[in-house]
């Protein structure tokens, strides 16, 4: 079997290369491997009641399957060159911005019309930002939700899956370089390609390291993530997410000169747990329909961690450190912000009786014993920073999660093209460690499908 397009990972990257390449040559025969289930099978064994906690399935469903990590999220898509990747520094940055353009515009013909776009453009809140030492970062962002979203995914494979073959539950094991193009290996047997576009994203990078050292691909990795997610009363920061819906805004520290930075915040959401390769950390969600909305807002507080040689494992040091919460707290450690300052552990007493509801059941626990000094101080000044421009995010009863860790992917020497030295072999999306976001990982899906459209 041979076919002129192969795709590893149905995430967004995968997704919207099959939706292009088809859009733009209809004759070409494309098939798409995901190591998950497809979308309608997806389901996370938690329920809250009989399971209440991360099992560690051999394959997580809120991570794998079609839609990718993105398909139960809260469907932000930022259009923006200021965060989420650094696809610009490969394809420019006027073309990075038209190709999140045209994404959102598929998401919106798609099931996503009726949904909100906010934009940072001339908010007031730049200036209290800065008047206050924080900066907000410019950016426009579409709110699906993550019930718009999970629709849009329902209607883009709909509009696929007669067009391109889909294989689920079948995850590729090696890429050898032919003469004329790859073979692909899978968990059921083996399949022929003349060009190949690599999508595996956060999930698939054991995977992605693997590739590149049999295939002699340069990497290179030095940053991680580390910090908490933040759950306050939904009025405390409702002035600037009723404007921004999401406000990215950065504070550097006047004791390490180190930046911390809001992070995926969900106005009246929900705080989830999130499983990568059996480590389990936390994350964010929130609906665009009411009845499922909380009356608490989250959002992450992460510092970013450079190493310099000869340390190389930045990953390791972030796994290392949810490890560490999962050995305390069996999972994700919760800690009210009153209980941190005062250097004692939060108890399920003390969380019961604070004016905060938990929207997800963490055990209560000290995240001092867990995050390193320099991080909890970067995170506490912050939080008293951001108490200025939102009163009551430093109260006592603002809760936090932890860890939450964001991990990058190596990054992979790709060209202008995202095609690796072999020629007809492309690594796009968050596998690359090119993208860290759904719409710059859907835009280096488009990208590519067009370079590949031109060439065959
Ligand atoms: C809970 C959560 C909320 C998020 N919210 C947002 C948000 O609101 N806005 C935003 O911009 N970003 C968000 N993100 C990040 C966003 O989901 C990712 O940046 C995006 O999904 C990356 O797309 P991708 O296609 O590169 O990779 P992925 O979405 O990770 O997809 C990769 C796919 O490849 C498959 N795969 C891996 N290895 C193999 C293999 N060997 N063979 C076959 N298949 C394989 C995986 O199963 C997966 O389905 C969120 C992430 C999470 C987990």
């Amino acid at each position: 079997m041979k076919y002129d397009v192969i795709i590893v990972g149905a995430g967004p990257g995968g997704i919207f290369s099959a939706y292009e390449l088809v859009k733009k040559n209809p004759k070409l025969k494309i098939a798409v491997f995901e190591e998950g289930y497809s979308l309608e099978k997806r389901k996370c064994p938690i329920d809250g009641d009989k399971v209440k906690s991360c099992i560690k399935c051999k394959t997580c469903a809120i991570m794998n399957g079609f839609g990718g990590a993105g398909a139960f999220s809260d469907g932000k898509y930022n259009i923006t060159n200021d965060f989420g990747g650094t696809l610009y520094e490969h394809i420019g940055k006027k073309e990075a911005i038209d190709l999140m353009k045209y994404v959102d515009e598929i998401n919106v013909s798609h099931g996503g019309e009726g949904t909100k776009m906010y934009s940072t453009a001339g908010t007031k809140f730049k200036k209290v930002c800065i008047q206050n030492k924080l900066k907000l970062l410019d950016a426009s962002v579409r709110h699906l939700g993550t019930d718009i979203n999970y629709v849009v995914l329902e209607n883009l494979y709909a509009e696929l899956k007669d067009k391109v073959e889909f294989f689920f539950q079948s995850p590729v094991e090696k890429i050898e370089v032919l003469e004329d193009g790859y073979r692909i290996s899978y968990s059921k047997g083996a399949v022929e390609c003349s060009q190949c576009i690599v999508s595996v994203g956060r999930s698939g990078s054991k995977w992605m390291e693997t590739v590149c050292k049999d295939l002699d691909i340069a990497t290179k990795s030095n940053r991680v993530d580390i910090g908490v997610r933040v759950e306050i009363p939904a009025v405390i920061f409702s002035h600037l997410t009723d404007e921004l819906y999401e406000s990215k805004i950065v504070y550097r520290t006047e004791k390490f000169e180190d930046n911390v930075r809001t992070f995926c915040m969900n106005p009246n959401g929900i705080v989830v747990n999130e499983n990568t390769n059996g480590i389990v950390t936390v994350n964010g969600h929130s609906y665009e329909g009411a009845d499922k909305q909380t009356e608490n807002t989250n959002f992450a507080l992460l510092v970013a961690k450079h190493f310099s040689e000869p340390f190389k494992d930045s990953n390791g040091y972030g796994e290392s450190i949810a490890r560490l919460s999962n050995m305390l707290g069996g999972g994700v450690i919760l800690q009210r912000f009153g209980d941190l300052v005062r250097g004692r552990r939060s108890t399920a007493k003390r969380i019961e009786e604070g004016l905060v509801t938990p929207t997800l059941a963490a055990t209560p626990g000290d995240l001092s014993l867990v995050l390193p000094k320099r991080i909890l101080d970067g995170i506490i000044e912050m939080i008293y920073a951001l108490d200025k421009i939102a009163p009551g995010t430093a109260n006592d009863d603002t809760l936090l999660y932890g860890v939450e860790v964001k991990f990058y992917n190596m990054e992979v020497d790709i060209d202008e093209n995202l095609e690796t030295k072999y020629k007809g072999l492309y690594i796009i999306g968050d596998g690359s460690g090119v993208t860290h976001s759904l719409s710059h990982a859907s835009a280096s899906g488009i990208y590519v499908a067009r370079r590949i459209a031109e060439t065959i």
